[in-house]
């Protein structure tokens, strides 16, 4: 075929560069001749934003559709096991408040909605303890596995934290030594288009042009492709989500035997929050919050604040990262023959990890959806739009959730959260029905959602129990049903309590043994 599609250049060498070469190389055997070849080119210049730390569930299929060994990447990324997240301080602010969205689905979630049954009944337990063990997991610090366990697979469903500079140069070198990607150490500047704005290449700055066929715009912040050169309007979420200010830093353990969390922790601030995430090796904490509610100087101070419970006094002195972050996305993804992944296609807080999920799925799509030449190009590009839009506009909805059923009154940050202008129509829709039902799969009924209805009734109830007043009465057989269900929650809880072992014996397990492959 004259016109198929034979040759995917990538503009951007960060997590989504190598994610997106990584996943069509895999799939489209880009090593062998026949393969559609893949060249990813990286500026020496521009340096990856190297934050992202927090992971989905999805990682793993990734990284096993990659051909990864779930040991190496453990042992070369600084990798623990994440369960989930512990919200603090987002209810009503007080110290001892908290709730978790961990991963595990709650109990018998296919065949019995345990809301109801939970709100008549809560026998004393959060929403997420009672139809979930995996809160008790987190609590007690444990891993989700065994180091029988064969690789990627789980007791407990589990995604991972990482070291995002040391996960970049791990994909790098696998996607070049073993999947056959090229690489090019290169700057970009002028983009040579087609009459009809197809990108015919990038010109570099010591290699010329570079053609291609698609082009995939990872560039990050800069968007060369899909801001720089196509103008694609990038549109504000500001007026919803309204952090916009980062604040990283790292910290290392005070001794080799301090416990790894296995859940990200994220505590709530006057005008934002701080996530903290341990790695085998050091924390990653961060502030993020929003300037037009604060000031550098005092979210500074409240950072130091939350670190001295655990650093004492060199809290005081350590120096923190600012990153600026403009929370939106652009207006489309895909046009012409240029497709945008990672931060050169949108940015939201990192409040759910959102963001490398995004770039999985991104990933994905676009190999299992590789147009076979140009003249499918703009039906595939068409559905792409359609379906991002909609995973963009789900993840707000997610996120802006988190804030509005807080009912903290103490700063404005948080009563301007729960003005209703700055909250989407669809979220108000789907607010209005939760008030009478549960969050269900009626309300997220598409294949590839990022967060199942079980996510959204994890948040909603984590934070406020009485939102949904259900007046459907439940069934005798219902009743038994929630009762077997919660019953086999508290079996499950006291074997796993018993049988797994910490987060950090089980990554000193994998360093010395490795699991067993699959
Ligand atoms: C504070 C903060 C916390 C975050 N936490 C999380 C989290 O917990 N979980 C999560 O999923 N995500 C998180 N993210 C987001 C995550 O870090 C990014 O989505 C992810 O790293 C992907 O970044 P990227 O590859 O799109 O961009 P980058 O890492 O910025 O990479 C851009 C690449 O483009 C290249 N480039 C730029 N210009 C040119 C040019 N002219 N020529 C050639 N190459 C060029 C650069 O050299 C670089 O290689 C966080 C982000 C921030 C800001």
């Amino acid at each position: 075929m004259p016109d198929s599609l034979k040759h995917v250049v990538i503009v951007g060498g960060g997590s989504a560069g190598w994610i997106t070469a990584g996943t069509i190389a895999a799939l489209h055997d880009s090593h062998s001749a026949q393969g559609i070849q893949v060249t990813l080119i990286e500026s020496p210049d521009v340096n990856i934003i190297g934050v992202g730390e927090g992971t989905w569930p999805t990682m793993r299929g990734t990284l096993q559709k990659m051909g990864i060994s779930e040991t190496d990447f453990m042992r070369e990324c600084d990798v623990s096991f994440k369960q989930g997240a512990k919200f603090s301080q987002w209810i009503t602010g007080d110290k001892d408040d908290f709730y978790y969205h961990p991963l595990v689905l709650p109990q018998g979630y296919f065949d019995i909605d345990l809301f109801k049954h939970w709100q008549k009944n809560d026998q004393g337990k959060s929403f997420s303890d009672a139809v979930c063990f995996q809160e008790q997991l987190c609590e007690k610090g444990l891993a989700p596995k065994l180091i029988s366990s064969p690789e990627y697979a789980a007791v407990a469903n589990y995604a991972y934290h990482l070291d995002a500079g040391k996960f970049a140069a791990f994909l790098k070198a696998h996607c070049i030594n073993k999947l056959g990607v090229k690489y090019l150490s290169d700057n970009v500047g002028r983009i040579n288009t087609k009459d009809n704005g197809d990108i015919v290449s990038v010109n570099t700055a010591h290699h010329g042009d570079i053609s291609g066929d698609l082009f995939v715009d990872c560039t990050g912040f800069s968007s060369l492709l899909i801001g720089k050169h196509f103008q694609i309007p990038f549109i504000s979420k500001k007026d919803i989500l309204f952090i916009d200010t980062a604040l990283a830093v790292q910290i290392p353990y005070e001794n080799g035997h301090d416990d790894i969390a296995s859940h990200t922790i994220s505590t709530a601030q006057s005008s934002g929050w701080i996530w903290d995430i341990g790695l085998p090796s050091r924390r990653g904490v961060g502030h993020v919050y929003s300037s037009r509610h604060t000031t550098q100087i005092d979210a500074e101070s409240e950072l130091r604040a939350y670190l001295q419970s655990t650093i004492g006094e060199k809290s005081q002195t350590v120096k923190f990262r600012k990153i600026d972050i403009n929370p939106g996305i652009r207006e489309k993804f895909w046009v012409n023959n240029c497709v945008a992944v990672g931060m050169a296609a949108g940015f939201l807080e990192p409040l759910e990890a959102s963001a490398l999920v995004m770039i999985e799925l991104a990933a994905t799509t676009i190999s299992e959806q590789l147009p076979a030449n140009r003249a499918c190009m703009d039906i595939v590009a068409k559905n792409y739009n359609e379906q991002f839009c909609y995973n963009w506009d789900r993840i707000i909805d997610f996120l802006k959730l988190h804030y509005i059923a807080s009912k903290r009154e103490d700063t404005a940050f948080w009563r301007d959260n729960r003005n209703p202008a700055t909250i989407p129509q669809s979220l108000q829709d789907l607010l209005m029905l939760w008030k009478h039902r549960s969050p269900c799969e009626y309300d997220f009924s598409r294949k590839r959602e990022v967060f199942s209805a079980a996510s959204y009734q994890y948040i909603l109830y984590g934070m406020d129990f009485a939102f949904t007043q259900s007046n459907r009465v439940t069934t005798e057989q219902e009743d038994k049903m929630a009762e077997r269900m919660f019953a086999e929650n508290n079996n499950i809880t006291e074997k796993y309590l018993q049988a797994l072992p910490t987060n950090r014996e089980l990554i000193a397990k994998v360093r010395d043994f490795g699991f067993s492959k699959v």
